[in-house]
């Protein structure tokens, strides 16, 4: 046995990582019961990779065996090909970030949980229920919790409104998961507004930034002031299928300063001690999913899991269930039927209609008695989970 201790913040966390635990159970209802089940659970996309994304892997995997233009170690931060093309993504949305601000990263779930590596012990401020890494790896790094609270008045949209001013670092997911609430330009500007007041760093999750549709900024960088306070963290996983191949990017302003360092070149220097880069052949299919043909070729998978989602929030809508997100977001978040808890409804929905889901209560406290409801599965899958709804006492 070895004798040095494990770390204590260990202990602070939940045994089991939400989604870990979901996938527990689902295996052993399977194990007991045999059959299929519908997975609205975990939020892994349905469709394959798109051809245009293949064949730039083939090509680049091709040049890797050839003497000429194999590649070692990719350059700190980046491929340029790839950094430019992020820059020309932001571009056609009308923000001008320049490409030595990006940084290619293997996942946005590694960006935004190794991000506070490069600031000291801090206070974290998080909105309250989101994606449970911002909070897990806060409490790893032994930093300070404390949550503002989304509910049924503020749609799962809190505002900064009445929270202690001090610096924090705040992490903000819009669209979010898992209520599938997005910010408007308003309520953002709050948050930013909030963050330069308090000498606060917002750390802006854009994951499902493919999703935000009209009126609902796909960037924090929309906002006025943003640049002073904000770094974007930025992820091929949902809109081009990347889960299993990992690609990701974080955009650290030139403007974001800490005391007398510039942001920018802190990260660069925590990247470099601890992450050697992203493969040139993954870094290669995430540019090919930029190009012209690679948007045509994404498109229609976020716009069946956005259908998806609307499939759903039509059958809450008709049953009066309380609901938000759907159609800015794959996730459709209900409040449970019947007063039932996060994990009674989804007990229940697991043995009455053998489909999974998450429940809210993994997300954070806020989350008791909500639920949420992915649409990443295929049209087929979610018509039938529909179906299944439909005939089920669980919605009347
Ligand atoms: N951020 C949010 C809000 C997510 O929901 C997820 C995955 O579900 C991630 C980040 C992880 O993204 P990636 O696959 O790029 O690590």
């Amino acid at each position: 046995m070895i004798k040095v201790p494990a770390a204590r913040e260990f202990s602070a966390l939940e045994k089991n990582y939400l989604f870990t635990e979901v996938r527990r159970k689902t295996q052993k209802f399977l194990t007991e019961n045999g059959g299929e089940v519908i997975n609205l659970g975990v939020g892994d996309v349905a469709f394959p990779l798109p051809p245009v994304v293949v064949e730039a892997m083939v090509k680049a995997t091709l040049e890797m065996g050839d003497n000429a233009r194999f590649k070692g170690y990719p350059p700190e931060g980046g491929y340029p090909f790839l950094k430019e093309a992020i820059a020309g993504r932001y571009l056609k949305r009308g923000v001008k970030i320049d490409a030595d601000e990006i940084f290619i990263g293997d996942g946005a779930k590694s960006d935004t949980s190794s991000f506070p590596d490069i600031f000291g012990r801090a206070d974290v401020l998080i909105t309250d229920p989101v994606y449970p890494v911002y909070a897990d790896s806060s409490v790893l790094r032994g930093n300070r919790v404390t949550f503002v609270r989304g509910n049924k008045q503020n749609r799962f949209l809190p505002s900064p409104r009445g929270v202690e001013k001090k610096p924090y670092l705040i992490f903000l997911c819009s669209p979010n998961n898992p209520s599938g609430a997005a910010y408007g330009h308003d309520g953002l500007k709050e948050w930013v507004d909030f963050a330069l007041e308090t000498g606060s760093a917002l750390l802006f999750d854009a994951a499902y930034s493919a999703f935000a549709g009209v009126g609902v900024p796909s960037s924090v960088f929309e906002i006025d002031g943003a640049r002073e306070c904000c770094a974007e963290f930025g992820s091929f996983s949902k809109s081009a299928g990347f889960t299993g191949l990992r690609c990701s990017w974080t955009v650290v302003p030139k403007e974001l300063k800490c005391r007398k360092s510039q942001v920018s070149a802190l990260w660069k220097r925590r990247q470099s001690v601890k992450f050697n880069g992203v493969s040139y052949v993954i870094q290669r299919a995430a540019e090919a999913a930029l190009s012209e043909r690679g948007i045509t070729e994404c498109g229609p998978a976020v716009e069946i899991y956005k259908k998806n989602a609307a499939a759903f929030t039509a059958f809450f809508k008709a049953r009066g269930i309380w609901h938000t997100g759907g159609e800015l977001s794959p996730y459709v978040w209900i409040e449970c039927p019947k007063n039932l808890s996060s994990v009674e409804f989804f007990n229940g929905l697991l043995s009455g209609c053998r489909v999974v889901g998450t429940p809210g209560s993994g997300f954070g406290k806020a989350g008791e008695g909500f639920f949420r409801f992915s649409g990443f599965a295929t049209e087929n899958a979610a018509a039938e989970a529909v179906r299944r709804f439909e005939r089920s006492d669980l919605f009347r």
